[in-house]
């Protein structure tokens, strides 16, 4: 684990002991600092308490003895904040986040921060998966896997890359990275930034400060028109090396796809690196972006083409993201659990044709009708959970709607009308909303998802059906 010399013998109290409030608190105690942790959830409180952490209720806290709080991304900052952080703020204490301690203590290891609404994941494992390819020394994590101070702790030599999401972004003040990549913009999570100039705010700040005035690399994707903003106003400045990323149109100055094919122009003239079209799990625009990006920031961190070229080549992709889990007769099976917005599950229907959809969960804040271009190739839609008569709405009578309320009888449902189909079908799941409502997180939805495809193959099902 880290080793967070930064705040040796500080007072710190550690708000929200998820896996990243149990990291930071036990990271902290390791490192001699005096650490009280609370969360407002009793199962996680005594899990802490199992642990064998101090329980104090921050709200109770006198702050003036304390030197920070530390709060995971999960703990509302800015839009109906958490008494502790108001009681933090009131008593003009810092508020501080895993990331940043990270940040205070890794020396010189490289870091890379990747953000975006969409394509984090695959972008970090994609850029590890090509370090690892060129055996250079790495770890990966922060949003997904390993949070930041579980990291061990790094050597001088050794390249750390961060997935970054707008929440830990907002809780991190003194970021600062060596190599930066915003894969894209969309909106997403309204309910907790409160509007989308809020967001997109949160979302910059990875830009905030640059490792090394004038040469660290931000790359930022410009395909839509929030990236295409911050991409032109951190070009006027000097404080980054900027590299335009895209799947649209040529570039002259950076990495771009056309027609499958990845160039790179980022030093005048245009190159041929590599044709993307044969590569199975990086099929789609969206996975071209992710690949563009990956490409920039391994080559800036001095990867060698052949090296980045064969990591692009051999990738395995990522659970959950457009993820085949198998076929039945002519129907393709779909996991695409991990869409939890809008943009996503747009992608995943622009990737498909004659769709059997299940979709529905507990939604953003968001507006669904985007979603309603795609009628014409949805054959019907099967609806679970909270956002289930929301999305009903914004479909036109033409798509067969069913409400199925669970992920089991959707599927049901699905095979059903799909077997009735003549034709080639997919049955996707692309939800466009969260799996909170119903499930621990999108895994366990898409591992639901998997484990009923697998019985519906090997026949289990076949009785019922
Ligand atoms: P994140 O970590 O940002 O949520 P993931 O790589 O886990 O991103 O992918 C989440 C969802 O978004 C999946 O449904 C995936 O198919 C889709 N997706 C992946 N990359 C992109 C992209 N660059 N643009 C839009 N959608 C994407």
């Amino acid at each position: 684990m880290i080793k967070v010399e930064s705040r040796k013998n500080q007072r710190i109290a550690v708000l929200g002991m998820g896996l990243s409030g149990m990291a930071s608190a036990k990271a902290l105690e390791n490192s001699g600092a005096n650490v009280t942790v609370w969360d407002d959830n009793s199962t996680q409180r005594e899990k802490a308490e199992r642990a064998g952490f101090k329980i104090s209720n921050p709200e109770f806290i006198d702050f003036s003895s304390q030197d920070a709080l530390l709060i995971a991304p999960g703990i509302p900052l800015l839009v109906n904040p958490h008494p502790a952080v108001s009681a933090a703020r009131a008593a003009d204490k810092p508020i501080t986040s895993d990331i940043e301690l990270l940040i205070e203590n890794c020396g010189r290891a490289r870091l890379i921060g990747i953000t975006g609404t969409n394509g984090k994941s695959t972008t970090t494992e994609l850029t590890a998966h090509i370090l690892a390819e060129a055996g250079l020394k790495h770890q990966a994590g922060g949003n997904l896997g390993l949070p930041a101070l579980g990291f061990k702790h790094p050597c001088d030599q050794e390249t750390l890359v961060l997935e970054l999401s707008s929440f830990q972004l907002d809780i991190t003040e003194n970021a600062a990275f060596d190599i930066a990549i915003l894969t894209n913009i969309t909106p997403d999570h309204l309910d907790r930034h409160g509007t989308m100039d809020a967001y997109i705010s949160a979302k910059r700040r990875i830009f905030l400060r640059p490792r090394v005035r004038g040469s660290s690399v931000a790359i930022i994707s410009i395909d839509d028109p929030h990236s295409a903003e911050i991409h032109k106003k951190l070009e006027r400045n000097n404080d980054w090396k900027v590299f335009p990323v895209s799947t649209k149109g040529k570039l002259i100055n950076g990495v771009f796809v056309k027609n499958g094919i990845l160039f790179d122009a980022c030093s005048g003239m245009a190159r041929r690196i590599c044709d993307l079209n044969p590569i199975s799990v990086l099929q789609g625009e969206h996975n071209q972006q992710n690949a563009a990006c990956a490409y920039a920031a391994a080559m800036h961190a001095g990867v060698s083409e052949k090296s980045i070229v064969r990591g692009l080549q051999n990738f395995k992709g990522l659970p959950h993201r457009m993820e085949r889990v198998g076929k039945i007769n002519n129907i393709e099976l779909i996991n695409d659990s991990k869409a939890t917005n809008v943009q996503a599950a747009n992608i995943a229907l622009n990737c498909s044709n004659d769709v059997f959809w299940i979709a529905g969960g507990r939604g953003k804040g968001e507006d669904f009708s985007p979603l309603a271009a795609h009628a014409k190739k949805i054959r019907a839609a099967f609806l679970i959970g909270e956002a289930a008569h929301d999305i009903a709405k914004i479909l036109p009578e033409t798509v067969p709607v069913t409400i199925s309320n669970t992920l089991e009888k959707a599927f049901e449902h699905a095979i059903e009308a799909a077997l009735r189909f003549s034709n080639a079908a997919t049955i996707l799941l692309s939800p466009a909303c969260t799996a909170f409502d119903q499930f621990e997180n999108f895994s366990e939805r898409g591992n639901i998802f998997r484990a009923i495809a697998e019985k519906i193959k090997s026949g289990a099902y076949n009785e019922r059906i």
